[in-house]
């Protein structure tokens, strides 16, 4: 899961990681009302969407007066943000943080990460932080460090110091970033983090590093054990097609392509999206029905795939197993009942009760196209795809 800047800045005070002082506004009233607690000017005025590049949109402004807050608090709210992260049509921006500008000495960028590779919680870093961190990654990756932690003996001052130094930090920033790193590491670990990240960690003319930035994802496996943490859920920020899914505890993420598809497994369904490929087809959506999935949860999975309108064939593919192949075409036959079924479906089916669906399915009446295998079945909702996308 995802959270916005203002949540993962109170996090950071409640870690004692220091942030700018500010607060989030829902109008260019409430933003002006927020810029007269802060003492001054300038005051910055950010976009507060769950992508990242709010700078490069445009989505992060300087105002020197109540004036400019609100009127760029009024620019910012309402607009379709596009940034590398948010696709062509954008996100929309319905707040803002509103903080004070700091005098920035340096930009440093710092991340932490699990390495499920080597198994350690790694720690990046860059002296070259800021809003070209990807180029600086693609082009000189040497920019970037990395100190690995060993999770079950914990951050030491020894990775405190090697980080500092690799960011070539002068020796007054020393003591306030160790502490920091420790106070963020322990923040990761506290709230099962898959990433932490400050870009840009500024050094300030007065001698303090502070959290300019801040985005925190959470692993969803773990969220039970932090309610706190699910209170941050902004839907408005998801694929409003996920968000159904997850309703219906189905494992679905849309995807580009105009292939939907319906499997059971998650590795058989990363299977069948490189099978559609390989077809050369693109999947519209990656959906695992899970191995217990009941006729209700198929037919959800079909109402999903159908709503999205760029669907123009779906590939059923089940290997039957806990998931027997008769629950399945029932789901199938009660999908088609319900909500009708407008795009041409193929269907490759084995394993368990196999005969039993193959007879509710042929007994359907439904205009289904059965295939061989999954080979066949890729290669025939590839073709229709790509002949109904050229009408
Ligand atoms: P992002 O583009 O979505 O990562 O948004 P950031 O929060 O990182 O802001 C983008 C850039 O705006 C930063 O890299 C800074 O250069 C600039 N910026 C943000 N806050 C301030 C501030 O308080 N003072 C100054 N001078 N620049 C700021
Ligand atoms: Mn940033």
């Amino acid at each position: 899961m995802k959270i916005h800047e203002y949540q993962a800045k109170e996090l950071f005070k409640k870690y004692s990681v220091p942030t700018p002082q500010g607060r989030v506004a829902f109008s260019p009233d409430e933003a002006v009302e927020v810029a007269k607690t802060l003492g001054g000017y300038p005051v910055v005025v950010k976009a507060q969407i769950h992508a990242g590049g709010r700078g490069k949109g445009g989505g992060v402004k300087l105002a020197q007066s109540e004036q400019e807050v609100e009127r760029i608090a009024g620019q910012i709210i309402g607009m379709d943000l596009v940034t590398h992260q948010t696709g062509p049509r954008g996100q929309e921006v319905k707040k803002v943080l509103v903080e004070q500008g700091l005098a920035i000495a340096k930009e440093l960028y710092l991340s932490i990460i699990p390495d499920r590779a080597i198994a350690r919680i790694v720690i990046m870093a860059s002296e070259a932080g800021g809003m070209d961190i990807e180029e600086v990654a693609a082009k000189t990756p040497q920019k970037i460090i990395k100190v690995a932690i060993n999770p079950l003996q914990g951050i030491q001052a020894h990775h405190c110091r090697q980080v500092a130094f690799g960011l070539n930090l002068p020796a007054a920033f020393m003591k306030p970033f160790a502490a920091l790193l420790k106070n963020l590491y322990q923040l990761f670990v506290d709230y099962d983090g898959s990433l932490v990240e400050i870009n840009p960690l500024v050094l300030t003319a007065d001698g303090s590093v502070v959290a300019l930035d801040g985005k925190i994802n959470f692993d969803d496996n773990a969220l039970f054990r932090h309610q706190d943490i699910l209170e941050y859920r902004d839907i408005d920020e998801e694929d409003p097609l996920d968000v159904e899914a997850s309703k219906y505890n189905l494992n679905y993420i849309n995807l580009d392509g105009n292939v939907g598809n319906m499997v059971n497994g998650a590795g058989l369904a990363m299977a069948t999206m490189d099978l559609i490929k390989l077809a050369g087809a693109e999947p519209a959506n990656f959906l695992d029905v899970g191995g217990g999935a009941s006729s209700e949860m198929v037919e959800n999975g079909f109402r999903i795939i159908l709503s999205d309108p760029s669907v123009k064939g779906i590939l059923i593919n089940i290997f039957g197993g806990i998931l027997r192949c008769d629950v399945l075409a029932e789901g199938v036959v009660q999908a088609a009942q319900k909500i009708g079924i407008n795009v041409p479906v193929v269907v490759r089916m084995e394993g368990t009760n196999i005969e039993e669906g193959r007879r509710i399915l042929a007994e359907s009446g439904l205009d289904l196209i059965t295939a061989t295998d999954l080979k066949d079945a890729a290669g025939k909702v590839a073709d229709i795809a790509k002949f109904e996308a050229n009408i």
